[in-house]
C-alpha cells in the first residue's frame, strides 16, 4: 500500500481518556483491549444501555437508519448516558459480498466519535467468513442439520414461531434467542412446531453468541486504530484516511482511461487538507480487457 505523507499519532492524544462503548452484546471483549493497548483509551460499557430500541437482528425492531447512522446513534446515546467525550459503537450487516454476490458476507464497522476534537473516524472490515443463515424447517431433524452447518453450539441460534415467509414476527414472545445447547434447541423447536407446521430457524448474529463475528469486529477495530494513527500533515489531527477513490487508470494498450482506480485521496476532517496518491495498487496501467475502447 502506498503511503500518504501523514504523520504519527501523538501518544497523548487518547491516553487515559475515558470512552464509552455502547453495547449490550459484550463487544467490549473484541474492542476494548485493542484500544487500550494501541491508544491507551479507557473503554467502559454504560449501564442501562438498550441497543435493541435502535433495531434488532431478529427484525422485531427495525434498524435505525443505515449501518453507519445506527452506529453513530449508539455512540451518541452512550456518551449521553455517561457524559464521556469519546463514544464508540459497532454495527454489523450481513448479505451478499459486494464483489462476489454469490458469497454471504459480514461487514462490520467500529466508529469512534471524539466530541472534544470534533472528530469521527470509521473502522471497517468485510469478510466472507460468516455462518449467517436461516431456514424454514418442519421437524427436529431438519433443525439439527441446520444447527450443525451453522457451527452450533459454539454459535447461538434463534427460533421463531409463526413467522411470515421472511422470518418476521412483530410478537416478541414468539422469538427465542440465544439458544446455545442441544436441550434448548429441542425445547424451542418442539414448542414452535406446536404453534405452526413450519418453524423459522436462524443464526444468532449477536456478538456474544457469534465468535466468528466477534473476530471480524476485532478486525474492524484494528482498521479504526490504523486510521486514527495517521495524522494530518497540515494540522496533526488523527484519522487522516482515504476519503475518495478516483477512476481513470489508463489502458496499457491505447491509454484510454478505464473505470479502475487511478488514485486515492486522503482528506483531513478538520482542515480539509487533501493529498492524492497515484497508482495505490502499484500498477500504472489497466489490462486492455477492462478498456472501453479495446474491449467495448
Ligand atoms: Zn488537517
Ligand atoms: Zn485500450
Amino acid at each position: 500500500m502506498v503511503q500518504s505523507g501523514s504523520g504519527r499519532l501523538p501518544l497523548e492524544w487518547f491516553r487515559d481518556r475515558l470512552a464509552t462503548l455502547a453495547t449490550m452484546h459484550q463487544k467490549e471483549i473484541a474492542i476494548a483491549p485493542l484500544l487500550k493497548e494501541n491508544l491507551g483509551l479507557q473503554v467502559t460499557v454504560p449501564h442501562g444501555f438498550d441497543s435493541d430500541r435502535l433495531g434488532t437482528f431478529t427484525r422485531e425492531v427495525k434498524r435505525y437508519g443505515t449501518q453507519l447512522e445506527a452506529a453513530r446513534q449508539k455512540a451518541i446515546v452512550g456518551m449521553e448516558l455517561t457524559g464521556h467525550a469519546i463514544g464508540i459503537a459497532s454495527e454489523g450487516s450481513f448479505g451478499p459480498h459486494p464483489a462476489m454476490p454469490f458469497l454471504p458476507s459480514n461487514r462490520e464497522i467500529v466508529l469512534l466519535i471524539d466530541r472534544g476534537n470534533d472528530l469521527e473516524v470509521i473502522g471497517e472490515a468485510i469478510s466472507t467468513e460468516t455462518n449467517f443463515s436461516h431456514k424454514q424447517v418442519t421437524n427436529l431433524e431438519e433443525a439439527k442439520t441446520f444447527a450443525r452447518k451453522a457451527k452450533f453450539p459454539q454459535h447461538g441460534l434463534v427460533v421463531i414461531a409463526n413467522a411470515d415467509a421472511n422470518g418476521i414476527t412483530k410478537d416478541k414472545d414468539l422469538i427465542i434467542k440465544g439458544i446455545t445447547s442441544e436441550a434448548q434447541l429441542i425445547d424451542a423447536v418442539q414448542w414452535a412446531l406446536k404453534q405452526a407446521d413450519r418453524v423459522h430457524i436462524e443464526t444468532d448474529m449477536r456478538a456474544m453468541h457469534n465468535p466468528t463475528r466477534m473476530k471480524i469486529i476485532a478486525q474492524a477495530t484494528e482498521d479504526l486504530i490504523a486510521k486514527l494513527q495517521k495524522t494530518c500533515p497540515n494540522c496533526n489531527t488523527p484519522g487522516f484516511s482515504v476519503a475518495d477513490r478516483l477512476p481513470g487508470l489508463p489502458c496499457g494498450l491505447c491509454g484510454t482511461p478505464t473505470d479502475l482506480t487511478r488514485s486515492i485521496v486522503y482528506r483531513c476532517q478538520k482542515c480539509q487538507h487533501r493529498e492524492e496518491v497515484l497508482f495505490p495498487n502499484g500498477v500504472e496501467t489497466a489490462d486492455p480487457g477492462q478498456c472501453p475502447y479495446c474491449n467495448p
